[in-house]
This record gives structure tokens, C-alpha cells and sequence, in this order.
């Protein structure tokens, strides 16, 4: 099994749906993030959104990493602040599946541009800002040459958030077609790597038998995940230290192997970084502590033998 570390890499400014007026503070803090990363020879992938890969001191941050080949540089796209602007600002709008198909399009084209004119690279991995993704979002960044997907998050409805509905996917990547993005297609041309969310048993030897008796068919694991829910049998657990203490990713990554995963992908968010810009960390403590959760688990993932890649490198997994 391989981990995989997504970050979105955005301005501080959380739930803020305006085009301008963003700060970047928290990309100061990327030095010492990677410096975290080197010492355990993780390769995160850093996914920016349109402010982060146009401020001069942040292009040169990231190509500094960059040049070392320590990252990959991959696009989140918000696109409240991503020209062209056309829509109106509001909640629904900061999803671009709620936007045309075209609107999207040239949002997707001036970000994938930039990156590529201000990093001197051609990013291939995509992410969705707020997982507002659809199949017109994977037809556009199809066109526009990207490969990886992780827009979506398994287990997780975003409907109350005019978002989508991922309560069907497992954590498990897949080759699909953009046809059906939800559907494996084992020749399909893009890949979907959904950010980590697992349940852990609570009663491992109960829930281990009626899995048994049941789960012979994904349909029956879904209804069965649905009843040890109700039971309370269940713990949804987030590979993100934003949501989870080393503790629970541990045991998630664990638990992920003995199922047999080939990949697990841990996300945040790099205003994170930062104390106040994202309601999970306030106090510079919480700051202390975050990097710390991050610490323990690569403590963990080092001590088990499970090395780090770039999102770019999935495929190569996939097919062993
Ligand atoms: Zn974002």
C-alpha cells in the first residue's frame, strides 16, 4: 500500500466566496511543511488554486520545491476567484458543478495556463474546489489533458451544500470513463483517486461476520454499512489530520491494508497552516499540534514499510 498526500493549496480566506481580497499568509508556512516531508522523503502533492499560482512569492516557493523534485504541482480550481467572472457570487456558484459546462471550461483553462506559464510545468492531477465535481468537470479537465482526479471523497453527501453525492464510493481508486465517472472502467482513460474515508468497526469480530454473511455483492455492503450505522457499530473516520488525531488515521490505515488497498490518500487544506483561517486549527498550539498529527502518522507510515508517491504516479500502483 502507497500514500498519497493532497493538499489544497488556497488563500486564507475560508467561506469567503469573493474573487478579490484574499490574502496568502498561510504559504509562508509551506517551507516548513516540506521540510516536515523531506525528513520522512514524502513527495505531497500541492493542488493551487488560481491566487496561490499567480503571487510572485508563492510561484517561488513552490518551484523551489519544485526544482528539488520533492512535489508535484497539481490544480484546485475555486472558481469565485478564477477568471473569467461571469456568474453571480454565492454559495451554490462556488461549485463549478452548478455553473455551464463552458463557463467551467475557461474558469479550468485560465488556471491549467497559468500553471503552466508561471511553473513551467503541464499539470495532470485535479481537484475540485469545495469536491464540487460532476462529469461535465471531468469532460473539461479531460480536454484540457489532465489524467488524476480527486475530486471526490468516499462515503460523503455534499447535497445540503448545493454540492454532490458521494455516499456510494468506496475509498478505493478507479479507472473510469468520463462518460461515468462513478463506474470502473478497466480501460477508462482517467483515473479517480478519492480522497481517504473509511468506517472502522467498532465491534471488529461482529461486524467481521455479518460482513460475512452478507457482503457477497457491493448493493448488500452498502445497505450493510447503512445498518451497522444505525447500530452505531460504525466510526467514519477522515484521513486528514484537520478532522482526525494520529490515533484514527492510524487505525485507518491499518485497517485499510488488511482490506488491501493499494492507496491511501491523506488531504488538508494548506490555510490549515495558519491559526484562524480554517475553523480546524484556532491557537498558535493548534498550529503546533496539526503538524504534529501530520508527524505521528509519517512516523507510523515509515515504520510499516508504506512509502509516499505523487497523485501522478497512481496509475503505476494500480496496475500491479
Ligand atoms: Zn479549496
Amino acid at each position: 500500500m502507497k500514500l498519497i498526500i493532497t493538499i489544497d493549496t488556497e488563500e486564507d480566506n475560508w467561506g469567503d466566496f469573493s474573487p478579490t481580497g484574499y490574502t496568502l499568509d498561510n504559504i509562508n508556512r509551506i517551507p516548513a511543511l516540506q521540510d516536515l516531508f523531506d525528513e520522512f522523503n514524502v513527495k505531497p502533492t500541492y493542488l493551487l488554486t488560481y491566487p496561490v499560482a499567480t503571487d510572485k512569492k508563492s510561484i517561488s516557493i513552490f518551484k523551489k520545491i519544485l526544482k528539488q523534485d520533492k512535489c508535484e504541482i497539481g490544480t484546485h480550481c475555486h472558481p469565485w476567484n478564477t477568471p473569467p467572472f461571469e456568474e453571480e457570487t454565492n454559495e451554490k456558484n462556488s461549485m463549478l458543478c452548478n455553473l455551464s459546462v463552458d463557463l467551467d471550461f475557461r474558469k479550468l483553462r485560465t488556471l491549467h495556463n497559468v500553471i503552466r506559464k508561471n511553473f513551467g510545468i503541464t499539470p495532470v492531477s485535479f481537484r475540485a474546489g469545495r469536491w464540487g465535481y460532476n462529469k461535465n468537470v471531468a469532460r473539461n479537465i479531460y480536454k484540457l489533458g489532465y489524467k488524476i482526479d480527486t475530486s471526490i471523497i468516499a462515503y460523503t453527501d455534499w447535497t445540503a451544500s448545493y454540492g454532490p453525492d458521494f455516499s456510494d464510493i468506496l475509498p478505493k481508486p478507479f479507472r473510469f470513463s468520463i462518460k461515468d465517472i462513478t463506474s470502473e472502467l478497466s480501460n477508462g482513460q482517467m483515473i479517480e483517486v478519492p480522497a481517504t474515508v473509511d468506517y472502522l468497526y467498532r465491534n471488529l469480530g461482529l461486524s467481521n461476520i455479518l460482513f460475512k454473511l452478507f457482503a457477497r455483492n457491493p448493493i448488500n455492503k452498502m445497505r450493510l454499512i447503512g445498518i451497522f450505522n444505525r447500530l452505531n457499530l460504525l466510526n467514519k473516520v477522515w484521513l486528514s489530520p484537520e478532522n482526525s488525531d494520529s490515533k484514527d488515521m492510524v487505525k485507518l490505515a491499518k485497517s485499510m491494508k488488511r482490506k488491501n488497498y493499494n492507496l491511501i490518500n491523506m488531504f488538508f487544506h494548506s490555510s490549515t497552516l495558519k491559526a484562524g483561517a480554517t475553523p480546524f486549527v484556532k491557537t498558535s498550539d493548534d498550529e503546533k499540534q496539526f503538524l504534529q498529527r501530520i508527524r505521528e502518522f509519517l512516523i507510523f507510515a515509515r515504520d510499516a514499510g508504506i512509502e509516499s508517491i505523487k497523485l501522478c504516479e497512481a496509475g503505476e500502483v494500480m496496475k500491479g
